[in-house]
């Protein structure tokens, strides 16, 4: 089967093969395979040993979403959310439910936030301390850039959190030229196409120490993870960690670097991406991004206005050609079909994935593709 979703991503196999043995955490060997697998991490993140943590947190990206927003912002404290997504909406719940007030600025889903309104934002309201970014929507498909974005938040005396889950590995973004990042977090799946189980945030260690005890849990605490790993080493853990999910990462950070790293596999999914969207085009759906916003994520198309076409029969008769897409839709201005870019896939594989949307078209008598 071939997986064009945005995560849990398509592994390689050597990477699904490195999780066949049994291991105890807290053997030796396997304490110094994660403390060097945090080195890694901390390097692709643009870190600075001594200046700069990685704090690993089992569990998916919501837990590590959940976890910045708890150690960086005080009970009470107000983060502003720029809402152009799916994504998120799901920051501003866990901010609120976590007892933060978020301040959401609802954008709708077809644009990235631009500079001005951060900043006309922020100096509304100077009680927001911080901005929690989603940096590749993946409900959408646009990027919002840190790169572009940071620079104003730290001119405004503020600190930024990177929801970066669907875009770390990939966009570019370095931990040392963004002094207002709190915290860029990522999982082991996705752009670092790992095995899901895993979350990292990456963060500077004084500010994990200014926020010691402020995250009102313990299973989420960054500042705990920090002083756990002062304490009793950076191989360990403070509870049981998916062991072979970190070993399989080890060897897709192998693969992420014979492949030439960040510029490279964002050079790839860039060209999935494009291949995708033009082949989509051609096949006669409508994107619902315009051009300039399309990411090179994930890209959604309007469902097609042909009275023949149906949702969950169209995902099922593509399953049965050995293509696998979302069936589920999560853009906000009516339903699409999402199809990522991200993953072991080749631009091979997008056009075999293409070639058999356009078979499922024809056996189910798609003719009037373009959205109504
Ligand atoms: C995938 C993703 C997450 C986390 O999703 P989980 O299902 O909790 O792993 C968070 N943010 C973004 C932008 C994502 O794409």
């Amino acid at each position: 089967m071939l997986m064009l979703i945005p995560g849990p991503v398509q592994t390689r196999p050597e990477v699904r093969a490195a999780m066949a043995d049994d291991i105890a955490p807290w053997d030796d060997e396997f304490r110094a395979e994660y403390a060097a697998i945090r080195e890694r991490v901390r390097e692709i993140a643009g870190g600075v040993a001594g200046k700069h943590a990685t704090l690993p947190l089992q569990g998916c990206g919501h837990f590590i979403v959940e976890a910045s927003l708890r150690t960086f912002i005080p009970l009470g404290g107000k983060v502003l959310v720029p809402v152009n997504g799916q994504y998120g909406e799901r920051i501003v719940k866990l901010a609120t439910e976590a007892g933060r007030i978020a301040v959401p600025m609802m954008l709708g889903d077809k644009a990235p936030v631009s500079p001005e309104a951060i900043k006309a934002a922020l100096e509304a309201d100077p009680e927001i301390s911080h901005v929690a970014l989603v940096v590749s929507e993946t409900g959408s498909g646009l990027i919002n850039d840190p790169n572009i974005l940071g620079p104003v938040i730290h001119a405004a005396g503020r600190r930024m959190i990177c929801d970066a889950v669907s875009a770390f590995g990939a966009w570019p973004f370095r931990m040392d030229e963004h002094p207002e990042c709190d915290a860029v977090v990522f999982t082991s799946n996705k752009c670092l196409e790992g095995l899901p189980g895993l979350g990292f945030a990456i963060s500077p260690i004084d500010r994990l120490e200014a926020c010691q005890g402020q995250a009102g849990s313990w299973a989420l605490d960054l500042s705990d993870i920090y002083f756990h790993a002062l304490k009793n080493g950076w191989g360990s853990y403070r509870f049981t960690p998916p062991a072979q999910v970190l070993r399989a990462f080890g060897v897709a950070l192998d693969l992420y670097d014979a492949e030439g790293g960040q510029p490279a596999r964002l050079a790839r999914y860039a060209r999935n991406a494009a291949v995708l969207r033009d082949g989509l085009v051609a096949l006669g759906f409508t994107p619902y991004l315009a051009d300039e916003h399309q990411g090179p994520i994930i890209v959604n198309v309007r469902l097609p206005a042909d009275p023949n076409f149906e949702f969950f029969g169209f995902i099922k008769a593509l399953k049965s050609r050995g293509v696998l897409i979302s069936n589920y839709t999560t853009t906000l201005d009516g339903p699409s079909l999402r199809i990522a870019a991200i993953g072991a896939l080749e631009e091979q594989d997008i056009r075999f994935a293409l070639g058999k949307i356009g078979e499922t078209l024809e056996a189910m008598g798609i003719g009037r593709r373009a959205a109504a």
